[in-house]
């Protein structure tokens, strides 16, 4: 069960500000990624609170689309594989497969397939040498790559540039290579980023001094939450009373947090929002903001208002 006193705050405003600040740096269209339900920010929302901002949205299987079309009227692009899907079940969502292969490409020719080629992910596209044939095969007028450096997006414009073909390469870490804009851009992070804010309260508060937890730490004086490890969450930053503290320990339900001499029960405790960004708590966790962003908004229920 999720606990009640642990708040996800959605902000769709800082969304919507997010969009347009990436709309004024590309010329091109933005394909919001919306897979995995927006980063867990939740994608009707997000659809509904940008998508007169953007020219599409990108999810990860078909079953993600069901509703988008109806909320922003703009097509979608599948990124994942599409074995399992007819072509009359993508067209129906206004989805578009992204294919890598000929016999997809050919089999799915009647939902407009859009070329993944491969430029150093290795994963879900198409080896440059069989890209003119999976062009043919689907009739194809729209190519990107999974680029993760400039000259992923450079290879993709130097094969497929100057024919028509509508191209797209940069994600969020790729938004300030003007030379990966081409296009379209597809960022998912860049749009999410300072949106979540999730926060809890001090439930138990103790001066230390002496051993404690199951590690045996030592702190002046700290507090318990009511969130741990089956939440998600790790050791890493958090803010009590605006100051950045640390969590000390995480257990499977709760954890301990290092507090001040000011810091009392029921004080609030910000586990990602304010002046902790994704990249304060990716950095403790060892891991991506898009992961740490994915766990914080899906430990508690989430709420569009701020507490
Ligand atoms: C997830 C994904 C993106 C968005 O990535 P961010 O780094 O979050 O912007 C873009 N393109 C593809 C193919 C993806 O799978």
């Amino acid at each position: 069960m999720q606990p009640r006193h642990l708040r996800v705050f959605v902000d769709l405003d800082r969304v919507r500000t997010n969009a347009l600040s990436i709309s004024r740096l590309v010329n091109g269209d933005i394909i919001a990624v919306v897979k995995t339900d927006a980063y867990g920010l939740g994608a009707r929302r997000v659809a509904k609170t940008i998508g007169d901002l953007v020219a599409g949205f990108c999810v990860f299987s078909l079953d993600e689309a069901a509703a988008l079309w109806k909320i922003a009227q703009k097509p979608i692009l599948v990124l994942g594989p599409t074995a399992d899907v007819e072509p009359d079940e993508l067209t129906a969502l206004h989805a578009r497969p992204a294919v890598w292969t000929l016999s997809e490409a050919d089999r799915l020719k009647s939902a407009r397939p859009i070329l993944c080629m491969d430029t150093g992910m290795r994963r879900f596209a198409c080896p440059a040498e069989n890209v003119e044939a999976v062009l043919k095969a689907g009739d194809i007028d729209e190519a990107f790559t999974h680029a993760t450096k400039l000259e992923h997006a450079k290879m993709l414009a130097s094969a497929l540039g100057g024919r028509g073909l509508r191209l797209h390469a940069a994600a969020s870490a790729l938004l300030n290579e003007p030379d990966c804009r081409l296009d379209a851009v597809r960022p998912g992070m860049a749009l999410y980023r300072g949106a979540v804010r999730v926060a809890t309260r001090l439930v138990e508060v103790r001066n230390g001094g002496c051993t404690t937890g199951y590690t045996g730490f030592i702190a002046e004086r700290f507090g318990i939450i009511l969130c741990g490890y089956s939440q998600g969450l790790r050791r890493g930053p958090c803010l009590v009373g605006g100051v950045r503290r640390s969590i000390l320990e995480v257990g499977m339900q709760s954890a301990f947090v290092e507090i001040g001499p000011g810091d009392n029960l029921g004080d609030e405790v910000v586990l990602l929002g304010d002046s902790l960004r994704e990249l304060d708590v990716a950095e403790a966790w060892g891991a991506s903001e898009q992961q740490v962003l994915l766990v914080m908004a899906n430990m508690g229920p989430r709420t569009n208002e701020a507490s």
